[in-house]
């Protein structure tokens, strides 16, 4: 018996962890520059909660989500996105109150799961990082969301990206399009796919975002939504790309995009990459919208939202050339047993000032010791053998300039980087 971990999720080890903290890192630092900040939330949820929000009739729901009866008989789903998981709390705590500035800007990062066909950019375990913006409709904080988009795609390294907007209009534009789009597919009911025969009776808009190619044969010549916009709907969207334009970001409208969950309404957008790293084509990295219903739909108040998901996985591939260069501030090296407990004192007195320090622990060769201390890239490397522990002393060396000098063990525990500024002028 052998134990695999499940089909679709990955084991981050230890090498490739610091570039996902240095993503991390890069994420928090751009986001946390427009004013979003941290929310937290479970990894599961009530099925309500992803029914709700996501609808019923997208692929998500209905084929793609983990779900299971806990032991209390309680329907529950792991979260496949991130965005319900949020309103829910936006709802439940009440951050719609008079306490909280508008925008209510949150982001988050973390595992998602899916119940998908495993590939390239696409894992049952995957992550993403997002943000939402809650509480405000003008079409200048959808633009502010999309810059933040870019900022963050560009920050960690990607080049040629689209950005591809559409708008889903107002309940009212949906309304009138709903019906022109019914009659035209109606006539075309028997050679839409199985899965499309039912979209038309529940969610005629998801049959444009279907992947089967006759039903994307037929659904091309299909009536546009832009042509059934309200004129409110139609200066949000007018307005979103003065916005746009105003901040230099090249755009591209794309009529078919609908986005794979029904929450959406009013602007949509997917920023894309053709990098060769994702084998040919576009590939979608990060994808957002506007939701101005969401929230009264998980039982808040009338609350507009926007905001988006970035694929994490997808966005490494982009980053995959680059090297994250680590370095250890000091080893010591030991020669004999009897020096073990004097450098177990001094990696003790150097952690409790902050510096990052490893030894031997295994009785190695001095060779041996020094082979390890190049590979973690130690700066500075210490000696203690038989002569320095009778003088209470260690060898100092930095590994850059070759300047080694003696210290007292009992100055290092002091300060050590005082002594490492002093061998840095020696230098000079
Ligand atoms: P796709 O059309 O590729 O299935 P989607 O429309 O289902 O994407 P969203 O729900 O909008 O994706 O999620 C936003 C981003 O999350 C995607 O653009 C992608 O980068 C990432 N993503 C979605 N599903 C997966 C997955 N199974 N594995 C890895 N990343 C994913
Ligand atoms: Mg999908």
């Amino acid at each position: 018996m052998s134990y695999q971990r499940p089909k679709g999720t990955a084991d981050i080890l230890p090498g490739q962890s610091a570039l996902w903290q240095h993503v991390e890192a890069i994420a928090k630092r751009i986001m946390e520059s427009y004013q979003y900040r941290e929310i937290r939330t479970p990894l599961f949820e009530n099925y309500d909660v992803f029914a709700r929000s996501s609808g019923e009739t997208s692929d998500v729901v209905s084929k793609e989500m983990y779900t299971f009866a806990d032991k209390g008989g309680r329907q529950m789903a792991l979260r496949p996105e991130g965005t319900a998981g949020v309103v829910r709390a936006y709802v439940e705590n009440k951050l719609y109150g008079p306490d909280h500035e508008k925008p209510y800007k949150v982001y988050y990062m973390g595992p998602m799961y899916r119940y998908e066909r495993p590939q390239s950019g696409r894992q049952r375990e995957f992550h993403q990082i997002g943000v939402e913006a809650f509480g405000v409709d003008s079409p200048a904080l959808d633009a502010e969301v999309i810059a933040l988009a870019k900022d963050l795609l560009e920050a960690l390294g990607a080049k040629h990206l689209k950005f591809a907007i559409n708008t889903l209009g107002d309940p009212a534009s949906r309304a009138a399009y709903h019906q022109a789009l019914v009659a035209f597919l109606t006539p075309f009911q028997a050679q839409l796919s199985a899965d499309s025969k039912v979209r038309l009776e529940k969610n005629p808009l998801r049959i444009l975002d279907s992947k089967d190619k006759g039903d994307q044969a037929i659904v091309a010549g299909a009536p546009k939504i832009l042509d059934y916009l309200t004129p409110e709907a139609t200066a949000h969207f007018e307005a979103v790309q003065g916005f746009l334009k105003a901040l230099g970001i090249p755009y591209e409208i794309d009529a078919d995009m609908v986005r794979g969950l029904d929450y959406y309404n009013h602007t949509i957008f997917e920023v894309m990459s053709d990098d060769a790293v994702f084998g040919g084509g576009y590939t979608t990295v990060l994808a957002g919208g506007r939701y101005n219903g969401l929230v009264e739909e998980l039982g808040g108040p009338q609350t507009p939202g926007v905001g988006f998901a970035m694929g994490v996985e997808r966005a490494m591939l982009l980053l995959s050339g680059q090297a994250i260069e680590t370095a250890l501030p000091a080893y010591i090296v030991t020669i004999g047993e009897a020096a073990q407990a004097a450098a177990l004192r001094l990696a003790h007195a150097l952690r409790r000032q902050g510096v990052a320090v490893d030894m031997d622990f295994q009785g190695r060769k001095p060779k041996a010791q020094f082979k390890s201390a190049n590979k973690a890239n130690a700066q500075l490397v210490m000696t203690l053998g038989d002569s320095e522990l009778a003088s209470a002393t260690v060898q100092v060396k930095n590994m850059q300039t070759g300047v080694q000098k003696e210290f007292k063990q009992a100055a290092v525990a002091e300060d050590f980087r005082a002594l490492a500024a002093q061998l840095e002028a020696d230098h000079e």
